[in-house]
């Protein structure tokens, strides 16, 4: 029997919700553990609240499956991958969608994404990659997709104790798939794009764009593969520039300008955007809109600062070289900066920049990436739209 027993206190946050146990949170371990075993959870006064997965290489050192007293098995995988495609068939467009995120599905460390009849699964955790074969057959039965690929190329396996792989599962197809988004083609390059092939978490803020872009000049700046571009582009901008730093993710932008008619009013320009907005500054460069969207700069919690100056440092920049009335889009993907300091980050770069911001509307992540109120961490992508403003 491999029993945790939890110290006094901590079942609180477990009974409403919480799925993880930090290592501090731990009174004992009973039983003979390895790596990635499943656990039974009890509280202080010894009363079972729930069964997970463990792992004493890893900070969160056990996540939690099930509050009942129920087998993890195939039944279990099957049922609650199950529950989470009838909640995207409900809330998104479901041709291509994050079909299970993780702890908001219940199901830790799992990510499976699915473009068009193509799925990508991501086993992030050692305790739910032994349970990898099991959920990649689930998964067949459920959508019978024409493919299954996994994109285990990510360093967070290695704390885990796994190794880093990638490649097909299921099915001999090409990785490079077309995708619709609000009417825009994309293509996504499912073997050699970053994360899973693409960003679908920015779904519904691209679309945010309708109304304010027509006639407008717009810049993408960490346009990765055009994805706002070609948005901004679909709902009348006259012009856009995409920058990005990758010049893989650059040419794949241009084959999606060109899948979609628009190569003629882009440009692109393969640079580091931070030395971009302080040179377009100061040639006086101008833009109706102008959208933001970095990569996590905050990978944890130590490099919070340096992160935070680098969100205020291209806001604030940016702030400078929109017209009078034009609007800016500003995102931030990472866990660590919260919505409170992310605003605050831009309240300041806007008094800064000697602006006032006028908030048009403030989004998350798309529908099928759930936040749970009784787990904070999966609010992750913030999304400011702004009016910015001289100040009369
Ligand atoms: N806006 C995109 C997603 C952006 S992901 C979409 O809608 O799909 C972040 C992008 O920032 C990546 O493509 C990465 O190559 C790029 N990037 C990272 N650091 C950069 C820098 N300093 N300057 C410019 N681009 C950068």
């Amino acid at each position: 029997m491999k029993r945790v027993i939890l110290k006094k206190g901590v079942h609180t946050k477990i009974v409403r919700g919480n799925p993880w146990i930090y290592d501090n949170e731990i009174s004992k371990v009973l039983g003979e553990i390895n790596p990635g075993d499943v656990v039974d959870i009890y509280d202080s006064s010894n009363s079972f609240i729930g069964r997970g997965y463990i792992n004493p290489n890893s900070k969160i050192r056990v996540r939690i499956l099930t509050r009942k007293e129920e087998e993890i098995n195939r039944d279990f995988f099957r049922e609650r991958i199950i529950r989470a495609w009838e909640y995207r068939k409900k809330v998104v467009d479901t041709s291509s969608c994050r079909v299970v995120f993780a702890e908001s599905d219940f199901l830790p460390g799992l990510i499976v994404d699915k473009f068009e009849d193509i799925l990508v699964i991501q086993t992030l955790t050692l305790g739910i990659d032994r349970f990898k074969e099991i959920i990649v057959e689930v998964l067949d039965e459920i959508f019978n997709p024409r493919g299954i690929y996994e994109r285990n190329d990510v360093p967070v396996r290695e704390i885990e104790g796994l190794p880093q792989i990638k490649g097909p599962i299921k099915g001999d197809f090409d990785p490079k798939v077309i995708i619709n988004e609000n009417e825009v083609k994309i293509l996504v390059d499912i073997e050699d794009g970053q994360k899973t092939g693409y960003f679908l978490d920015q779904r519904e803020n691209r679309r945010a764009l309708k109304g304010l872009v027509d006639g407008a000049e717009v810049l993408d700046v960490f346009c990765y593969t055009g994805s706002f571009s070609l948005h901004a582009l679909k709902y009348g901008a006259k012009r856009v520039l995409a920058v990005d730093s990758s010049k893989i993710a650059l040419e794949l932008a241009k084959e999606n300008a060109k899948l979609n008619g628009f190569l003629d009013k882009i440009e692109f320009v393969e640079e580091n955007a931070f030395h971009l907005l302080k040179n377009f500054h100061k040639e006086g460069r101008s833009f109706d809109v102008v959208i933001l969207d970095p990569p996590a700069f905050a990978k944890s919690q130590r490099n919070l600062d340096n992160a935070l100056r680098g969100y205020k440092e291209i806001n604030l920049r940016a702030m400078k070289i929109i017209k009078d009335g034009g609007f800016l889009i500003t995102c931030s993907c990472s866990q660590h900066v919260t919505l409170e300091i992310f605003q605050k980050v831009i309240e300041s770069a806007s008094y800064d920049a000697n602006k006032i911001l006028r908030l048009v509307e403030f989004r998350y992540q798309a529908k099928d990436h759930p936040i749970l109120f009784s787990y904070p961490e999966s609010l992750y992508l913030k999304c400011g739209i702004y009016q910015v403003l001289k100040k009369l």
